[in-house]
């Protein structure tokens, strides 16, 4: 059984032709489906009946439900996603003055491990399939028009990357939700073989690459997966997605006080930087977790040479600033409070 959202555009004509339905019906399905967002096949008005109760038996509806809500004095707000099998993931609107942008989960949990981050802390329960991951889109669209989705939620994208590219190629078709392609980014924590496969698709989403340490000694203390993917070939990686496909790569680091946030530490990470073209960096302060206290975030003068030291070596670089910390919207914090609760 195929979720209706799950199925792409151009894939509802053969199945429909395949079931001997009239073709033109996929019209009516993708209009009912993205312009009148409709949650149940009875909804869907302009389809005979018989065909809607087809439609229920064959490829239902996804129903998941916000439940909970958190909300930030900043305006972030994060919603805890549930799902048909009980569990659930974080989702956060994060509105700014030019665009509405949604950060969406593609795992319950993690099993990258990074041992920062409070999304991994307890390990992977289970992958989402694609109609999951546009289920939190589905949700939070009715608090807002999205204008942008970036993959930075609960999860390894590219650990489950089938099912993570559907959902995306669905969210950007044009028949769909029709999310643009360059307003969409996938941030991995550099599982290698992802980097030739989204390249070999030939779209125009953005990539993001969590590095957060300059050197592989320091990086597989915080990211198990640089054991199996080790900087030299996370950097080979880029490098050839940015030959092929002439995009930028954005490396996210995260600044931990006294951790990875020295100035020799920096002007390793210029050079490691330097090696990849166009790339940029983020710089993201740490977001405090509950089961690391030992973690703090660098005061605003060590963040500030931080980021005087790249761009002195002509790094395009931002330093961001952390949203939602009141709603607990910093990484996979909902979820942990919201079970701790039960
Ligand atoms: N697995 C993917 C996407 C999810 S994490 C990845 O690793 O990129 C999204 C981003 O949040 C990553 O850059 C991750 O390293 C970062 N992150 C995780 N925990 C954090 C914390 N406590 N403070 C700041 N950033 C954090």
């Amino acid at each position: 059984m195929k979720k209706a959202w799950s199925i792409l555009p151009e894939e509802w004509r053969e199945i429909l032709i395949s079931a001997s339905v009239r073709p033109f019906r996929a019209e009516q399905i993708l209009h009912s489906l993205y312009r009148d967002w409709i949650e149940d096949w009875d909804m869907a008005t302009t389809l005979p009946k018989d065909l809607r109760e087809k439609l229920k038996e064959e490829f239902p509806i996804t129903k998941a439900l916000v439940k909970a809500v958190a909300k930030s004095g900043d305006g972030t707000e994060k919603l805890l996603v549930g799902f048909e099998d009980g569990e659930a993931v974080e989702t956060v609107l994060i509105p700014a003055r030019d665009r509405f942008t949604q950060c969406i989960s593609t795992q319950v949990g993690c099993a990258m491990g990074c041992v920062f981050c409070a999304s991994g802390s307890r390990g992977v329960v289970r992958s989402l399939k694609a109609d999951e991951i546009v289920a939190q889109y589905m949700l939070a669209r009715k608090r807002g028009e999205i204008t942008n989705i970036v993959v930075m939620g609960m999860g390894e994208p590219f650990a489950n990357y089938d099912e993570t590219l559907r959902a995306l190629k669905l969210l950007n078709a044009g028949k769909g939700p029709n999310i643009g392609a360059r307003h969409i980014t996938i941030s991995t924590c550099g599982v290698v073989p992802g980097f030739e496969k989204l390249a070999s698709e030939g779209f125009q989403f953005e990539l993001s690459v969590s590095l957060h340490a300059p050197n592989d000694k320091l990086r597989s203390e915080l990211m198990p997966v640089n054991k199996r993917w080790p900087i030299n070939e996370l950097v080979e990686a880029c490098k050839n997605y940015t030959l092929k496909t002439k995009r930028i790569i954005t490396f996210e680091y995260t600044l931990i006080k006294g951790v990875n946030d020295s100035r020799a530490q920096a002007e390793e990470l210029a050079r490691l930087v330097k090696r990849v073209p166009m790339a940029k960096v983020n710089l993201i302060p740490l977001s405090p977790v509950e089961h690391r206290p030992d973690f703090k975030t660098p005061d605003e003068k060590t963040l500030l040479m931080f980021l005087d030291v790249l761009m002195k070596a002509n790094i395009q670089t931002m330093l961001r600033r952390s949203r939602g910390k009141d709603a607990a919207a910093a990484c996979g914090q909902l979820r942990l409070r919201e079970r701790e609760k039960l």
